[in-house]
């Protein structure tokens, strides 16, 4: 099949981080025909920003975001000026990287804290702080809810309203331009996940997919192939375009099983399962 009949897929390379360096999956993924690409940080840095964003350009891909930063639960002042220090850099390289928004993982606990509310109100605090350099740049910051199994030491934001609550808070008049990330694996559990999605469609700066596998080895390493787990991919993405959402939708997969494979077969996947989900979705659209 040509690239021309794949249809509108961005990928993550995290998906094919351990086989493909960022150039190389920028090739990939164009050959393929994806047609937008979220490099992390650490990647766009090892091949330097200027020339990796010309690549990107040159291929024909549009970035969805730059994975990540956040972190910004930490109790000692000095750990959260650095926090901080490193999220003003992040949105720095989005800016010359010309990239939209910076995807923001909250980040767990403190060592030693089981003090919840305190770190969710540093993670406020941390995006208060962050919201002038993020609008001086033109980024934007997009917090990602992580699923509730990292709550202790990833992220203390675990579902979208609690991060829209926070959005709101920090984003007096709404005219900034802080907002969400909507991925699969971390919110397709959530009861509210309908009304939630329709809240987050002015805010949604991206739509991450993957699928729970049940059971899972490993909580980050194991996460499924759209299609996979246990997760309702057709209707999910009914819901999404119902609320509005219109983003293109990104394959975002750590796994140990997919990183093992060739990468091209990890793409070609990507694409088949997605187009095997969109024909269900479309399939009885107002249902
Ligand atoms: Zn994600």
């Amino acid at each position: 099949m040509s690239p021309a009949d794949v249809p509108d897929l961005a990928i993550n390379t995290a998906t094919t981080r351990k086989q493909w360096r960022l150039d190389q999956a920028i090739e990939g993924y164009a050959r393929a025909g994806i047609s937008a690409i979220g490099p992390w940080r650490e990647e766009i840095q090892e091949m330097g920003v200027q020339k990796a964003a010309r690549q990107i350009r040159d291929a024909g891909l549009i970035v969805t975001g730059l994975c990540r930063a956040g972190m910004l639960t930490a109790r000692g002042d000095a750990e959260f000026k650095a926090a901080l220090d490193d999220n003003r850099r992040a949105i720095e390289e989005a800016h010359e990287f010309n990239a939209t928004h910076v995807v923001i993982v909250a980040g767990g606990l403190p060592p030693g804290s089981k003090d919840l509310k305190a770190a969710r109100d540093r993670v406020a605090e941390g995006l208060s702080s962050l919201r002038a350099d993020a609008e001086a740049a033109g980024i934007r910051l997009a917090l990602e809810p992580l699923n509730p199994i990292y709550g202790a030491d990833r992220s203390v934001i675990v579902t979208l309203d609690q991060a829209l609550d926070i959005c709101e808070a920090v984003d007096v008049g709404g005219t900034t331009g802080l907002g969400v990330i909507v991925d699969t694996y971390h919110v397709w559990w959530d009861p509210n996940l309908s009304p939630a999605l329709s809240r987050a469609a002015p805010k949604a700066l991206g739509f991450h997919v993957n699928d729970w596998l049940s059971p899972q080895t490993d909580p980050l390493n194991d996460r499924g192939m759209i299609g996979d787990g246990a997760i309702d991919l057709p209707e999910f993405t009914k819901q999404v375009r119902k609320a509005g959402i219109t983003l293109t939708p990104e394959v975002e997969i750590f796994s140990d099983r997919w990183w093992s494979e060739q990468p091209e077969v990890v793409v070609q996947t990507c694409i088949d399962r997605w187009r095997i989900i969109m024909a269900e979705a479309n399939r009885d659209p107002d249902a």
